[in-house]
């Protein structure tokens, strides 16, 4: 499933080092979002220097880089220039066109590789992954079936009405509940299809969820892997919420199955990286419910945004050693954590005009980590931050989520 040219070639690139031209060592990255700059930030401290490819003038990582490369993510002069900067590279955004990871693989490490993102960034490979390691990861994917054409449209109504009602989700391009329709009826979901203009979709059963989880690994070129504790997500109208990170957040047992099947859909991509494995809990009838997998992003994941605070290697950190080719260290977490994501919602008044939030408030309350990202604009339901809360027990963490929580007025409350 690798790319393979770079696995046995690989040779660790140490921060500080300089490169055959005699610059300081570089890793580069697709993508200026906030998952771009906590990237930057963890590399930096490492000592590495840093480059960025985003077609915006003004982006999180852009702004905290040694380098910003403002091109498309298929610009040939742009990912000429990322090449001859950089040692290796990475990707923040997983819609990043394959040709991209493929031609920067051509002459530098790409961790993860182009087959594996494309794997990813396409629901209908994504779940034929599942199904193909479900003998093996434990773990099956919810009930579901393609449609591209509208013979498998008909098809559902004629022999798959099982899947009503269910959530019609575009093959690619969906995030944050974007691209998703629920629909009940075989008249709904038709309705659906033409809406989202017929583009290639995979219809999901609605299961009935009693928790949510993800999980992050992260795999070396060599094959070592190493994970975070499940963590147990709760979203907001298809927006990450609130992230509980602590032990006790989710049973045992699913916690264990949940790590375990991230760790085998990882090996049998053969990733390079930091991956995200997203499942549903779903009430069977069972005392704690049956693991259903949801989706994987080839990168890090908001839900891991807590590793930063809670854990003495971050899930950052973590994705900065697998593509340089360093030791991954077995993160460990010294305290329990709840992350709160901060929308540009909290920027906005119920009027719609902008108000500062309360950040003396806020900072006054212990345990309180605030990340912000840099970016100029709020806009309701655009990610500009996310606040930590960690303490020496679950109850103190709670009781400062929720204080936080409240001071901004943020959704998540009730799920605190
Ligand atoms: P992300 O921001 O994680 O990339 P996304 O837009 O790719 O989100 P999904 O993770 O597929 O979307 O779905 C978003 C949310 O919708 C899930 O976290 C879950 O709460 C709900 N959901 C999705 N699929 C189902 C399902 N089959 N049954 C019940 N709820 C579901
Ligand atoms: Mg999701």
């Amino acid at each position: 499933m690798n790319d393979g040219i770079h696995v046995a070639a690989m040779t660790p690139i140490f921060p500080g080092s300089e490169n055959a031209a005699g610059q300081p060592a570089t890793l580069g990255v697709l993508g200026g979002g906030q998952l771009g700059r906590m990237f930057v930030q963890a590399a930096q401290r490492l000592g590495y220097f840093t480059a960025v490819l985003e077609p915006d003038a003004q982006s999180p990582a852009g702004q905290v880089s040694h380098h910003h490369i403002q091109a498309n993510y298929n610009d040939p002069a742009g990912l000429a220039q990322l090449a001859h900067l950089c040692q290796a590279i990475t990707t923040e955004f997983e819609n990043v066109p394959a040709q991209t990871l493929q031609t920067l693989a051509l002459t530098r490490p790409v961790a993860p590789s182009a087959a594996v993102v494309g794997i990813a960034q396409n629901r209908i490979e994504e779940k034929a992954h599942f199904t193909a390691c479900a003998a093996v990861s434990g773990v099956s994917c919810a009930p579901y079936a393609v449609i591209e054409t509208p013979a498998q449209l008909q098809a559902i109504q004629d022999e798959r009405a099982d899947l009503l009602p269910g959530i019609l989700k575009t093959a690619r391009m969906g995030y944050d509940g974007k691209g998703q329709v629920r629909v009940r009826t075989a008249a709904e979901l038709a309705a659906a299809w033409t809406e989202l203009d017929g583009v290639a979709c995979v219809l999901e059963k609605m299961l009935p969820l009693t928790a949510e989880c993800s999980v992050l690994v992260a795999r070396g070129w060599n094959g070592q892997v190493v994970s975070f504790a499940p963590q147990r997500n709760v979203h907001v109208e298809g927006i990450l919420a609130v992230t509980h990170a602590y032990e006790g957040n989710m049973p045992l047992a699913l916690a264990d199955r949940a790590r375990a099947a991230a760790i085998s859909l990882a090996q049998h991509l053969d990733y390079v990286g930091v991956l995200c494995v997203e499942f549903f809990v779903v009430d069977d009838g069972s005392e704690h419910g049956c693991l259903v997998v949801n989706e994987m992003a080839p990168r890090p994941h908001n839900s891991g945004h807590y590793t930063i605070d809670a854990c003495d290697a971050s899930q950052f950190d973590l994705q900065v050693h697998a593509m340089a080719g360093l030791p991954l260290p077995q993160p460990r977490q010294h305290s329990p954590a709840i992350m709160l994501n901060l929308l540009g919602d909290v920027w906005l008044d119920a009027d719609g005009q902008l108000q500062e939030p309360d950040w003396y408030a806020v900072l006054s309350l212990p345990g309180i980590h605030l990340h912000l990202y840099g970016k100029l604009e709020a806009r309701a339901g655009r990610k500009m931050g996310h606040l930590t809360i960690t303490g020496p027990d679950v109850a103190s963490v709670k009781t400062g989520a929720r204080r936080a929580a409240g001071l901004l007025n943020l959704p998540g409350l009730d799920f605190i």
